[in-house]
This record gives C-alpha cells, structure tokens and sequence, in this order.
C-alpha cells in the first residue's frame, strides 16, 4: 500500500479545505494511506504528520481557511532545513506528496522531487497568479468578497455622494482588482499591469460628475499603488470627497464559493491520480473547461497572462 501526504503551504485561500478533502477521500478510496501535514513545509521539518481517515475531512467542505494551517518555512529555504524534512520523509516511507499553495510552495516541492519524492501542486492562492491554471484555488471567493464589498461601499458611497478608493490584494498582480472592478462596475480600475495617470482617473471622475453621477469607486490593486496615496491626490487634484477603504485579509478568508469548492475538489483529485500513477514534479491545472497536469518546469518559466480584454472591456463599460 502506498503512503503519501498532503500539505497546505504558502498563503492561505478560501477552498482549501476542499482540497486536503478531495486528497484524503480520493486516497481512501484507492487503499491509499493518506497523511496531513501540518503548517506545510514547517511540519515536515519539526516531524508534525498524522494519519487521515474520511472523519478527518468531515464537515469541512465550506469552511475557509486549513485544517492542516498553513505557514511559510524561512528554514525550508536552507539546505540544513530541507535536509531535516527530507530526512523525515524517508523516515516515514511516504512516497507522494500533495502541495497545496502558491508558486512558492511548487519551488519547495521541486527540492522534494529532487530528493526522490513525487510531489504534486494544487494551486491555491487568491492572487490567481500561477500560469498552470485558468483560476487558482479561492480566486473566485476572494473576487465575490471584493465585488460584495464594493456593493456595500456604493450604498454608502451614494448616500453621501462621495468617491472611494478601495485597496484589494493580489501581490504584484492586478487580477482580484480587475475582475472584481468588473463584476462592481468600478469607474476606475488601477493595476500593477497597466500605466496609470492620476490626471486621466480625475478627469473620467470629473466626467461622471458633470453627467450626474452621485458616486465613484475606484480600485487599487496593492501591488500598483497605495489607496491612501491615491485617495490624498485624487483629493487634492479634484476637491471632491474622498474616502479610502483597505479591504486586507479578510480577502482570504470565508465561505468558498461552489466555483472554488468544486475546482478545489477535481483537482485534488487528479493530484492523487497522477501520484497513483507513479507521476510526480507537475502542478494541476484547470485550462480552457479541461484539467491537466502541468510540469512544474513550463510552470515557472511561465507568467500568468493579465486579461487586457477584460482590462479594455472594465475602462469602456465605466465609460
Ligand atoms: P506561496 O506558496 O503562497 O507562493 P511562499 O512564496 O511564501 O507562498 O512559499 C511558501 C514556502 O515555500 C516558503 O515559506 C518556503 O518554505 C517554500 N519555498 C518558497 N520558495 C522556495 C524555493 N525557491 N526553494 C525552496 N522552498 C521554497
């Protein structure tokens, strides 16, 4: 009988929780022995492992956040640190490991794979900026808290005829920013991706203004530039007032959404069909309607394309 383990490492992502349940039934329904690890890569290393049954992963389906918690490993990243979780690993005879994190996570399991161990990734990150996969695991939840969130600054935004600058997530990328400026009707969408002039967000502000318009939202992706910097000049260059809203990591957390809850199944699912395979060194990825198993290789060469339709589509439909 084969044994592997599952791990949640890196950032955290609503969805996860439907990962490590994919994994450890998937796994049990194979005959597989099944381990989770806690606090990802630090786990391996302070020996932190225990074994799974199908009540393990019982009532956790919707829930945010993971069971097994997550943690970033500054020790993993020396050679002494992965000597330890390798050595743990022989150890316990596991011959599979499933990551469920970000690209960090992936360049850890690479140091596994390079020790022997198969390892397969299952993207999860709500700054959606892996390039294996169309969506990354709790994504879509991360978007419909932002998009709620909007819809509630606009209530207010209207009753007082105000304009807010709300600051979203994503790291250096734009992606929560841009399709939740889509899915909120943002006037104004600003990413790490694309220039921005302040002058040119003040003027189509101005332009609202004069046609009427009782409120304006505008979206920061952190990455791009800091809400409190552009609320204060947007301010300063148009006497308009100006609130900003830092939405932080509340991001990360809560009920994922169906989309997530069932991404986050098949591909932990297909994680463990390829370890059962004798495959390892690929992430999962969800392509074009179709999951695939991509080499982590063309996965870190890679960067995760900025949707410019979208980004055109967002700037003409806040028109
Ligand atoms: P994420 O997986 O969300 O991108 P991080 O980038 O913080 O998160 O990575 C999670 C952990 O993966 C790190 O704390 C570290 O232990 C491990 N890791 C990241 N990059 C590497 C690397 N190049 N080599 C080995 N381990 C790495």
């Amino acid at each position: 009988m084969k044994k592997i383990a599952v791990l949640t490492s890196g950032g955290d992502a609503p969805g996860m929780n439907a990962a490590i349940r994919a994994v450890v039934r998937k796994s049990i329904y194979h005959r597989l022995k099944i381990y989770g690890v806690r606090r990802g890569f630090v786990g391996l290393i302070n020996r932190e492992m225990h074994p799974m049954q199908l009540s393990s992963v019982a009532d956790i389906i919707h829930r945010g956040g993971t069971i097994l918690h997550t943690a970033r490993s500054p020790e993993f990243l020396t050679k002494e640190g992965q000597k330890k979780a390798i050595e743990f690993l022989q150890e316990e005879k596991v011959e599979g490991i499933v990551i469920i994190g970000g690209d960090g996570s992936f360049r850890g399991a690479r140091v596994l794979e390079e020790a022997g161990f198969n390892t397969v990734g299952v993207p999860a990150t709500i700054d959606n900026d892996i390039p294996c996969t169309d969506f990354c695991i709790g994504f879509d939840t991360a978007v419909n808290t932002v998009t709620d969130a909007i819809n509630k600054v606009r209530d207010t935004a209207t009753s007082h005829e105000r304009t807010y600058v709300i600051e979203v997530m994503g790291r250096n990328t734009g992606h929560i920013a841009l399709i939740a400026g889509l899915a909120g009707g943002a006037e104004s969408i600003i990413v790490p991706e694309a220039p921005f002039d302040l002058a040119e967000v003040c003027s189509r502000l101005m332009r609202g203004v004069q046609r009427g318009k009782l409120h304006s939202i505008i979206l920061v992706a952190e990455g791009a530039a800091s809400a409190m910097h552009v609320g204060d000049e947007i301010k300063r260059l148009t006497q308009l007032e100006v609130r900003v809203i830092i939405l932080g990591h509340l991001q990360r957390g809560g009920t994922p959404t169906a989309f997530d809850r069932i991404l986050a199944s098949r591909l932990g699912a297909k994680a463990v069909d390829l370890l059962l395979e004798g495959q390892g060194d690929h992430a999962i990825g969800y392509c074009k309607g179709e999951i695939k198993a991509v080499p982590y290789d063309e996965l870190f060469k890679n960067k995760k394309e900025f949707s410019w339709d979208d980004y055109q589509l967002a700037s003409i439909l806040a028109i």
